[in-house]
């Protein structure tokens, strides 16, 4: 009686396939599952990047609060640990804005400060994360893919940002494939593994932090001067909540016109062969980001494997062997010398997509603070905009996000949304078709 429902369904994630990373790693011990109704000040749903940055800033602010965090998932399985592991140090090439130069050196400065502080954070962990300040490749194929690459080089050369140009033999000499034509480096981005980096991060939480993982949130209902989550064995009644779980944030029925799951599957291949290295070029470890939002991100590990993302759907994740074929497509069309590609795994994940690739941050209810929408790049936007919510909802200053930003616009409802991804997916494949 008088109470508020938010929502009440199942919806969190649940993938078809172990990720790629994680299986590279000793096996984990998850934390325990919430099996007793708890009290807290506040309660961080996800534990990604996003929801652990907000844990840490909260406790540092407000050292007696009783923090609780729940995923639906484990360190490492989840979400943060599926992505390529790019940590990049300025805006993404969407975002980039070679117009409004001030506005981007402002979003640079917060967020090369992040990554560098998750690099000083895990660099002694004693997990591995295999994080180096590495930079990253662009590289174009098509004439739409080398279009994108003169509009970066353009923020690159405002922002006053080191880089080089590289033609075609020089990709070649340096990664070992001649498929494209042009190329950008710039050495402002740290690689790592990104399910050891998930790891280490959690590793570092606060002991007074409480995480409970393999805990979905299913429902969120205000009840008197609090927030009553449930989770499938017991309950959370909480003061203030934290939204941190990206791209099902609409699925606990938040704000639902602004976000849609995304699936991008990645794939990694065995430890190649020496002989098979030899072929690959001078750079023992790099990563390749797409000139085109649709293209395909590569990476050459430190311990010898490629690895390849790829592929967009809406709302559900395609069966592995289909995206298993097409991605060694991309990869043997890239490296035609490798005539035996075999990938270890092969995995899907999600991203937060909004529709004008702004985020979505701030008090979107009484006492309800929500970061998501991470458009594919959230390992250290996701942590800077954890660390603000945290700060903002303590009433400290900080940046106006909006204004830096921008934020998430709305999006038609459905079937029209869906229908509109696909379409526009559908023609902008066709035309960048060589950058996937
Ligand atoms: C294949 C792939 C490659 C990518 N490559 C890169 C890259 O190279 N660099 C980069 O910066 N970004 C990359 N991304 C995006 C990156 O993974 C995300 O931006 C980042 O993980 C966002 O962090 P987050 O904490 O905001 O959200 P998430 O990592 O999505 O974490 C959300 C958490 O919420 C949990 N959750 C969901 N629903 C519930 C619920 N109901 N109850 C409790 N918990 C719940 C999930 O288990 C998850 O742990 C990639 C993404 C994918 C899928």
């Amino acid at each position: 009686m008088g109470q508020k429902i938010i929502n009440s369904i199942d919806h969190y994630t649940q993938y078809k396939n172990r990720c790629g990373w994680d299986l590279l790693l000793p096996e984990y011990r998850p934390r325990k599952i919430l099996c007793d109704d708890i009290s807290a000040d506040v309660l961080i749903i996800g534990a990604g990047y996003t929801g652990i940055a907000a844990a840490k800033k909260w406790r540092e602010i407000c050292p007696n609060d009783r923090i609780a965090i729940i995923d639906a998932s484990v360190s490492g399985e989840n979400n943060s640990g599926r992505n390529s592991g790019f940590l990049l140090e300025v805006s993404l090439a969407n975002d980039a804005d070679a117009e409004q130069i001030n506005r981007m050196k402002e979003c640079n400065l917060l967020i090369e400060k992040s990554a560098q502080k998750i690099f000083n954070e895990v660099k002694d962990s004693a997990i591995d994360c295999q994080i180096h300040r590495a930079g990253t490749y662009r590289a174009a194929a098509s004439e739409l893919g080398k279009k994108s690459l003169r509009d970066y080089e353009k923020f690159l050369k405002k922002s006053g940002l080191e880089y080089d140009r590289l033609n075609k033999d020089q990709l070649d000499e340096k990664l070992g494939t001649n498929y494209y034509s042009e190329g950008l480096y710039n050495p402002h981005c740290y690689l790592a593994q990104p399910a050891a980096l998930i790891r280490a991060l959690i590793d570092k939480l606060p002991k007074s932090i409480d995480l409970y993982e393999n805990t979905p949130a299913l429902s969120i209902k205000q009840d008197k001067k609090s927030w009553l989550i449930i989770t499938p064995k017991a309950s959370i009644r909480s003061k203030k909540v934290v939204i941190a779980n990206n791209a099902f944030c609409a699925k606990l029925g938040f704000m639902r016109s602004y976000i849609s799951p995304i699936y991008t599957y990645a794939a990694i291949t065995e430890p190649l062969q020496e002989n098979e290295l030899f072929t690959l070029g001078t750079e023992t470890n790099w990563g390749i980001l797409p000139a085109h939002r649709l293209g395909s991100t590569l990476r050459l590990t430190i311990d010898g494997r490629l690895m390849i993302r790829s592929l967009y759907d809406y709302g559900y994740e395609r069966n592995n062997v289909d995206a298993s074929m097409l991605l060694k497509q991309s990869l043997k069309l890239r490296f035609p010398q490798l005539t035996n590609i075999n990938f270890e795994s092969v995995w899907g994940g999600t991203t937060g997509f909004t529709y004008n690739g702004g985020p979505i941050w701030g008090e979107i209810e009484n006492n309800i603070h929500i970061s998501a929408g991470c458009n594919g790049g959230g390992i250290v936007k996701g942590t800077l905009f954890g660390e603000l919510l945290a700060m903002s909802a303590n009433q400290l200053k900080v940046p106006e996000i909006k204004k830096l930003f921008g934020s998430a616009s709305r999006m038609p409802p459905e079937p029209f949304r869906k229908i509109g991804f696909k379409l526009i997916s559908m023609i902008e494949s066709k035309r960048v078709k060589k950058e996937i």
